[in-house]
């Protein structure tokens, strides 16, 4: 079994395991501390909290399985609260992710969508992709793409394991809230591997469903193991990895300064012209880079190309 130390402070990590036959294997999330940290730097709140504590912990599933040096980019494209959420994920635990709230609506509707009546379930329909990247040049990515069916994050990516990965699974995501605050945040992952029997997949199954209040088991610093363990019961099995689980941002200068010439020198002129320098805000972290007028004038001798799209991605 891997383990690494947690950063300090914080209590959220996974843990993985698989029976001793390897024809089960889970992962436990215990997000808490994770999900507040960015949920207070996206300045959210309320349901518009739990979309992003969802879409951040499904990257986070997607990712867990992923090889050393790849990564996962989970993109929800949907007609309920979020138009779109986007979460980069690595296996190493590191996860970065925001949620798109829909034009014209507001933390309010996106109440409405989680916790009334919703028909669609509050990510409405639209569509989930999964893209796996391995880092350097030259690896093709793959990607797989499924509708979001039921709008229920939990259940439709249970449907991308099945349809897109052929492996028969179960997911669990919570984030339950106190007022406008998150009080619990956690996750679960259960996949039958090839070699299962259809009885080990019904007592799983079976257990899942027992669990019935997945909040209760995420409350507090309520161990996943303890959760692994509940699942599992008297199907033996072994711990493979406990790891903490962090935020992290990518985002520099260089990225800027490469985001923006790409927007072309005559929308660098304008900005120049208007404000005497510009700003640019990073969607995953929220961090801000000023450029004054100098660094914008700097750049726009640089470049001198036409037009393009500007991503600081
Ligand atoms: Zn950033």
């Amino acid at each position: 079994m891997s383990t690494e130390a947690a950063p300090a402070g914080t209590t959220s990590r996974w843990i993985k395991c698989i029976s001793t036959q390897g024809t089960v294997r889970g992962i436990a999330i215990q997000a808490t501390d994770l999900v507040r940290e960015l949920v207070a730097l996206h300045k959210l709140e309320g349901a518009s909290a739990r979309g992003l504590g969802e879409a951040v912990m499904a990257g986070l599933l997607l990712g867990s399985y992923c090889k050393e040096g790849e990564r996962v980019n989970l993109n929800v494209q949907g007609t309920g609260a979020f138009s779109q959420a986007l979460v980069d994920a690595y296996p190493d635990g590191r996860v970065r992710g925001y949620v798109v709230e829909r034009k014209g609506g507001s933390q309010a509707a996106a109440r409405v969508a989680f916790e009334g009546d919703f028909p669609d379930g509050p990510w409405g329909s639209g569509l989930l992709s999964v893209l796996r990247t391995k880092d350097g040049e030259g690896e093709r990515p793959y990607i797989g793409t499924v509708p979001l069916v039921t709008g229920h994050l939990a259940k439709d990516l249970t449907f991308y394991w099945a349809q897109s990965e052929q492996v028969p699974s179960s997911v669990g995501l919570v984030v339950d809230l106190e007022g406008d605050s998150v009080k619990a945040a956690g996750a679960f992952l259960i996949q039958a591997m090839p070699g299962a029997s259809p009885t080990d997949v019904r007592i799983i199954d079976e257990h899942i469903a027992q669990t019935h209040d997945l909040a209760m088991e995420f409350e507090g610093a309520t161990d996943p193991l303890q959760f692994l363990s509940r699942i599992f019961r008297d199907m033996s099995f072994l711990l493979v990895e406990e790891r903490p689980l962090r935020s992290y941002c990518n985002c520099s200068w260089e990225r800027v300064e490469r985001a923006l010439s790409l927007v072309g020198v005559q929308e660098l002129r304008a900005m120049l012209a208007e404000d005497r320098g510009g700003s640019i805000q990073c969607d995953f972290c929220s961090k801000t880079y000023h450029l004054d007028a100098l660094a914008l004038e700097r750049l726009i001798e640089k470049s001198g190309g036409g037009p393009g799209n500007s991503t600081l991605h």
